[in-house]
């Protein structure tokens, strides 16, 4: 009696966790007695090398995480106060850019809500000392461009119109009544500017073929002539527009305020980029500004120049952030989307395709940060901001086009976010400069020839 008691003390031991159902399951798949008979024959080392197999999946493995910063410039290279800025930039933009972006790209409008939200950052002139400026480095300033591109390309060059083209053009050419009265309030995006440089017959060529023109007769200059592509014009307070002195025959800058006579903008509709940024098609008809709206410090192209090889800097900071964000959600979207049973991160391939997109992207991250370097310790030269366009914007067309490669099919859905940075790659390529423009800085001067005519 107590050995049968026994028995059947041991056999409930044995069999208290055997979920009978799923063994009824597995027998019809599987020759249980043969399954059991076999496991028998195994030694120790071989049954607890099984157990160990036979025990990981049910343990949630893991993963590192999403990080498109390899060779740690964000954490390990800033200082403190500047990782927090980054950090703080990066958490406004998860929270209240990346939501609401697809649905503005898509109707090709831009979200005036966030305008105040983006001056509560207070990042705006970042570099610049003074009127209210934080005064900060360019280093800090190129990995905050980065930020806003890694989330929207779109926010971050109306960023870096109002800051560095615009304000830009301000601080490094206008007079001090002229920073006195635009500076505080563009800082705060109290007023909004824009560049105006490109016309609709030339572009490439602005630096010798401007062919708007300004005539000065007694204290007024009068404007004629057209502007395209001008970012934030349609709703601008001011923007600087590039003239040709009919009299020196020199290029030379005016700040139009909003509602001149004679200053008309027109919205560029149907841009396959870029599609927040609102890009307007200036006519100008004998508009008439004052002297005192001339800028005081631009007397010819090289002047116009400075604003350029400044703000060229942050482009190849923002192209690094349209690749980044296309790598990271790609290596996101990749380790959760199954394929033959296995997500196809796991997949030789699909990793080959991920190590190329981060050595990249490592590649343009360290090179533009070494490029800020440069142009905080005041060294840097047109052909080396050049060189970081070009190739950051070569790279990021590389980086973004993989991107979409390994999301199949969802890589061309909006909802996923990459088919928006392949399609703002695009615009990043040709602005502030082609690709062969930049290519012919550097060729330059490299070679001592210029190859430009
Ligand atoms: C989204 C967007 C926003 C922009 N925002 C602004 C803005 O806010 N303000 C502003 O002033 N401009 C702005 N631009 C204009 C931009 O800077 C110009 O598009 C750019 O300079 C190229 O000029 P383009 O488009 O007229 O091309 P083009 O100059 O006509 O060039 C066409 C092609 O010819 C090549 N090419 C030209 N010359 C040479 C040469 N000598 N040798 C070899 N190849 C050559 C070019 O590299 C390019 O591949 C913006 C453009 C875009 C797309």
């Amino acid at each position: 009696m107590s050995n049968l008691f026994s028995s059947l003390k041991n056999a409930y031991r044995l069999f208290k966790h055997v979920d009978f159902q799923k063994l009824e399951e597995l027998s019809k798949k599987v020759d249980l007695p043969k399954v059991v008979d076999s496991f028998s024959h195994l030694d120790e080392t071989q049954l607890s090398g099984l157990m160990k197999m036979l025990g990981s999946p049910s343990k949630k493995r893991e993963l590192p995480p999403i990080e498109g910063d390899f060779y740690h410039l964000g954490d390990e290279a800033l200082k403190d106060e500047d990782r927090a800025l980054q950090l703080k930039v990066r958490a406004f933009l998860e929270k209240e850019v990346k939501p609401i972006v697809n649905q503005y790209w898509l109707k090709a409008e831009f979200p005036f809500e966030l305008i105040p939200k983006i001056a509560e950052l207070n990042i705006c002139g970042l570099t610049y000392t003074g009127y209210g400026c934080p005064g900060r480095s360019n280093l800090m300033e190129g990995m905050l461009a980065m930020e806003m591109a890694r989330v929207d390309t779109s926010i971050s060059t109306f960023f870096g119109v109002q800051s560095g083209l615009a304000m830009g053009s301000i601080y490094l050419l206008g007079s001090e009544a002229q920073k006195q009265e635009w500076l505080p309030s563009m800082q705060q995006f109290k007023t909004i500017g824009a560049f105006g440089l490109t016309e609709p017959e030339v572009g490439s060529g602005a630096a010798g073929g401007l062919t708007t023109t300004a005539k000065r007769t007694g204290n007024t200059w009068v404007l004629n002539g057209q502007k395209k592509w001008i970012g934030n014009a349609t709703f601008s307070d001011v923007t600087i527009i590039w003239a040709r002195d009919l009299d020196d025959n020199q290029v030379k800058g005016f700040l139009v305020r909003k509602g001149a006579k004679g200053f008309a903008v027109e919205k560029i509709q149907d841009k396959m980029a870029l599609r927040i940024v609102q890009n307007g098609l200036i006519t100008l008809t004998n508009c008439e500004v004052n002297e005192e709206d001339r800028l005081q410090e631009a007397n010819s192209f090289k002047d116009t120049a400075k604003v350029l090889r400044m703000t060229r800097a942050g482009v190849a900071w923002q192209a690094v952030g349209c690749a980044r964000g296309a790598y990271e959600s790609a290596l996101a979207y990749t380790r959760t989307r199954k394929q033959f049973g296995k997500p196809i991160a796991s997949y030789q391939l699909i990793q080959n395709h991920l190590v190329e997109m981060l050595s990249n992207l490592t590649a343009m991250q360290t090179l533009c940060f070494r490029l800020s370097q440069l142009q905080d310790q005041g060294i840097l030269t047109d052909e080396h901001a050049s060189l970081a366009k070009v190739f950051c914007s070569m790279r990021t067309r590389d980086v973004v086009s993989r991107a979409r490669e390994v999301m199949g099919g969802n890589g061309i859905l909006l909802e996923y976010d990459v088919a928006r940075f392949v399609a703002d790659a695009e615009a990043i390529y040709s602005y502030e400069g082609t690709k062969e423009i930049n290519s012919l800085i550097v060729g330059r001067a490299i070679t001592g020839f210029s190859a430009f005519v």
